[in-house]
């Protein structure tokens, strides 16, 4: 088997710190490249001893990365390259409009010219909200989505798709080999207790007590893939046949409201739902059509929404406890 150096830039977020520990799992050289400005270094401390990891301390949208790498790997260029870096959290991209639309522009790029000098293979995480809120649903690949392209949520929206379109254009340009990914709302632990997505803010108001949020009347829904199950989809997008865009996601759907319920069964919190305001643009429906995924990759998630969620709750729980502690 080959031994790959992946570069990974978000690598020390949520998804991108399980991504490490899965490619070190499987024999990879990692260079992980963060800013933190999400991320932390708490989420890949258990593996900075590591010989075959390395991590870099670097905002993707300032240039210079390429220098840094040749450092880490004495002149060695990378074979992979994966982009995960951006504000990912509704509230988390609407507090920092440029820099999200930056990193999905100047980052992409970047990055993009990286991976063409060195010769590896990109892959881009791009997202469902690509597809806006949907009119077509379940939502294929083929859907090219219902975006306002000058709403709130069009810097995070309009940043991947055009990440999405320059990615497309050095792969028809140039003939970089390239994947593309649109992950779907995916939870599990290492997300940030603070990020107000609405998986962490139910857990951790359960947790303490506090009312649940529920945005506008709770009928929007969403499907939620648990982290072990995403990661295992994203490397076999990116060691599979196909270029993508493909959908990697659980297509398990569930109400605001049926969400809510299931977290107070599963923490077996006294806490009451509150309604607050819908937030302007807020999809209504979301589920992900993983027929290519299935057929092509060979991918499913396995891992239910209360198994993945008990797991979730669990960890929070034993966060908060080393904290009093
Ligand atoms: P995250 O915020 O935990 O991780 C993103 C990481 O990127 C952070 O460590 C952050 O510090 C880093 N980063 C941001 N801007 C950077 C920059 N300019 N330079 C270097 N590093 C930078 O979020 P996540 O949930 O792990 O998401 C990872 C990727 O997956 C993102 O690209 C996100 O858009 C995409 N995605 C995630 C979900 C999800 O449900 N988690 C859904 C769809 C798409
Ligand atoms: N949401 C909610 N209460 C919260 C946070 C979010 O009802 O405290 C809703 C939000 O309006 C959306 C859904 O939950 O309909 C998922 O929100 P999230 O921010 O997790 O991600 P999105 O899928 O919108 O990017």
């Amino acid at each position: 088997m080959i031994t790959h150096r992946t570069l990974v830039a978000g690598g020390a977020g949520f998804l991108g710190s399980h991504l490490c520990d899965l490619l070190i799992e499987r024999g990879d050289h990692v260079v992980c490249v963060d800013d933190c400005s999400t991320g932390r270094i708490e989420n890949i401390e258990h593996l900075v001893d590591h010989d075959r990891f390395r991590f870099i301390h670097h905002d993707v949208v300032q240039p210079g990365l390429d220098e840094l790498v040749a450092g880490v790997w004495a002149g060695e260029h990378p074979t992979r390259v994966m982009h995960m870096a951006s504000p990912a959290s509704p509230p988390e991209y609407l507090r920092r409009p440029i820099d999200t639309l930056e990193v999905g522009s100047v980052g992409t790029k970047r990055l993009l010219d990286l991976a063409l000098v060195a010769g590896a293979r990109f892959f881009l995480a791009s997202t469902s909200e690509v597809y806006g809120d949907p009119l077509v649903h379940p939502q294929p690949e083929t859907y090219w989505g219902n975006v306002n392209p000058i709403g709130e949520r069009s810097v995070y929206d309009e940043s991947k798709r055009y990440a999405e379109a320059i990615t497309m254009a050095y792969h028809r340009e140039f003939d970089l080999d390239i994947r593309i990914v649109r992950i779907f709302n995916t939870y599990g632990p290492r997300m940030q207790a603070d990020d107000g997505r609405v998986v962490t803010n139910f857990v951790n108001q359960a947790l303490r007590g506090d009312p649940l949020t529920v945005f506008g009347d709770g009928k929007q829904t969403r499907s939620f893939c648990y982290v072990d199950d995403e990661v295992r989809g994203l490397l076999a997008l990116m060691e599979g046949p196909v270029t993508g865009p493909v959908n990697i996601g659980n297509p398990g759907e569930f109400t605001m409201i049926e969400f809510a319920e299931l977290v107070l069964e599963l923490t077996g919190s006294p806490s009451v739902i509150e309604h607050r305001p819908l937030p302007s643009d807020d999809p209504k429906v979301r589920q992900p059509d993983i027929t290519i995924a299935r057929d092509v990759l060979g991918w499913e998630p396995t891992i239910e929404l209360r198994d993945g969620l008990t797991r979730t709750i669990d960890w929070f729980r034993a966060k908060s406890a080393e904290r009093v502690a």
